[in-house]
């Protein structure tokens, strides 16, 4: 299947798992779903692609990992799910989670439209230029840099759309801490690796697709949806139902109202954001 060209990409993740997005929700049409892309590392997960009032858009599942696709080196869903993106052209992506409060002052049902990351994962790719020379691709080598690693254009219309949607707080910034998982985190490590230093929420799959997003040059921004608390920082009275079951039942279709809003109010031609200013040629191979 060739790859379309398309400025706008949806990156799914938990957050929106207790809806189909993006069929199920209003002013969204779907063109074609369950669409697999060679790629240089293998078959990509399935797209949707979509519009909504006449905007399209290429919607993955879960950051592209799929049973047979691991989120770890090498052919990971993370080289799989860029290469199309890529070559689709695209300039603006929307990503989103669950993920876990290290900030006392969090609560599950807030929503964090983070500014900063760090990244504890030790077994995801890098660099995408990198994975592709090593595969044999054509590739033009480029700089980056992550200040601003999340686009302050979209990320602003994620929070317009979470407050507009009906979260009870949302908060403008935070610092996303990314953990390799696939387990969850002991309370030591809650409170040693995260919370003491200044890291305000735990989640697994921002990485890498916070940096590949700039290293194709595409503005990124994402909707972190807090759904238990990290263990051992305010209570332990939770389970795996409350957080993922009811959870997404009451608070996926919300979270995805503000990933519609915001796609409805994005100028895919604006670049006063900034971002492209982040990334350079280089004449380095
Ligand atoms: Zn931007």
């Amino acid at each position: 299947m060739d790859i379309p060209e398309v400025k706008i990409a949806v990156i799914g993740g938990s957050a929106v798992m207790g809806v189909d997005f993006p069929g199920a929700l209003d002013g969204v049409e779907v063109h074609e779903e369950g669409v697999v892309y060679g790629t240089p590392f293998g078959p990509s997960a399935p797209f949707t692609t979509a519009g909504i009032d006449g905007i399209e858009f290429l919607y993955v599942p879960f950051h592209g990992i799929t049973q047979e696709i691991r989120n770890v080196e090498p052919d990971s869903a993370g080289e799989r799910l860029f290469y199309v993106l890529m070559k689709a052209g695209v300039t603006k992506i929307i990503g989103t989670a669950l993920c876990g409060s290290t900030n006392r002052l969090l609560d599950p049902t807030d929503v964090v439209i983070p500014d900063g990351f760090v990244d504890y994962t030790t077994k995801r790719p890098q660099s995408l230029t990198r994975s592709l020379k090593r595969k044999d691709v054509e590739v033009e080598s480029t700089m980056y840099r992550l200040h601003q690693p999340f686009c302050p254009s979209l990320s602003g219309l994620l929070v317009e759309g979470s407050r507009n949607a009906g979260f009870p707080r949302v908060f403008s910034r935070g610092i996303v801490g990314v953990a390799e998982g696939p387990r969850l985190e002991s309370p030591s490590e809650i409170s040693l690796r995260y919370t003491q230093q200044g890291i305000d929420v735990v989640t697994m799959n921002l990485v890498p697709e916070v940096f590949f997003a700039r290293e194709i040059g595409a503005c990124y921004a994402a909707l972190e949806l807090i759904s238990n608390y990290g263990e051992g920082l305010v209570s332990r009275e939770w389970s795996g139902h409350d957080a993922f079951g009811n959870f997404l039942d009451r608070w996926s279709p919300p979270a995805a109202e503000a990933i519609l809003y915001a796609l409805r109010n994005m100028d895919v031609e604006d670049d006063s954001c900034g971002c492209s200013r982040y990334r350079w040629k280089t004449i380095i191979e």
